[in-house]
């Protein structure tokens, strides 16, 4: 994952959790020239500020939202095309565009990943993932037919029963963890909203 500010993202994916990087703004958006980091007036942490025009450049947590899409009793996962984690599973999510909602941005990525037609449910997880300055929220949702049409992202979009998941290969660690609530709250009959911090 890159930090915010990042010109080029190599997708709208769910990228790579890598070390959050402070520090990592060079140059002003709005001049081009260089910035320091420093504590600005009336802050009480260091910001990226311009050298020239003293614009100052905040850097917040990103948000990434995403679904659970069940048909029957199996998940939906989509096999990456890209890297990070090229091969790997993952659930239907990416970065939150400006201008939705997070229910919105969620469908939107379950459509340009999976190519499915889902109908969104609750909220079902909120994961803080502090290390790489990211919150993920996953929904649950209910695919409406069974047929994929993936994106240039995703290899393969394919349904999973709860037995044949393949733990050892989904790609990130928040999916890892709303798969593995997911199908314990539908043991128990029962679905919650979860909160997590991910190392
Ligand atoms: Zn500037």
């Amino acid at each position: 994952m890159m930090p915010r500010g990042h010109a080029r993202r190599s997708g709208r994916t769910l990228n790579l959790p890598a070390m959050f990087t402070p520090r990592s703004i060079k140059h002003c958006r709005a001049c081009g020239s260089p910035v320091r980091y420093a504590v600005p007036a009336d802050d009480n942490r260091e910001r990226a500020t311009c050298t020239a025009c003293g614009t100052i450049h905040y850097e917040n947590p990103l948000n990434v939202v995403g679904t659970v899409p069940v048909w029957g009793e199996q998940v939906l996962l989509c096999r990456r095309n890209i890297e990070p984690r090229y091969g790997l599973w993952t659930l239907p999510a990416g970065f939150m565009e400006l201008g939705e909602t997070t229910a919105q941005g969620a469908v939107r990525e379950t459509i340009e990943e999976a190519g499915a037609r889902i109908e969104l449910q609750e909220l079902f997880t909120v994961l803080n993932v502090v290390r790489v300055g990211q919150v993920h929220l996953f929904y649950r949702a209910r695919l409406q037919d069974p047929h994929f049409d993936p994106g240039p992202e995703t290899i393969e979009a394919r349904l999973f029963a709860e037995a044949e998941i393949p733990w050892e290969e989904i790609a990130f660690r928040t999916v890892k963890e709303t798969l593995v609530r997911f199908f314990d709250d539908r043991r128990r009959g029962q679905f919650g909203v979860h909160t997590a911090d991910i190392g």
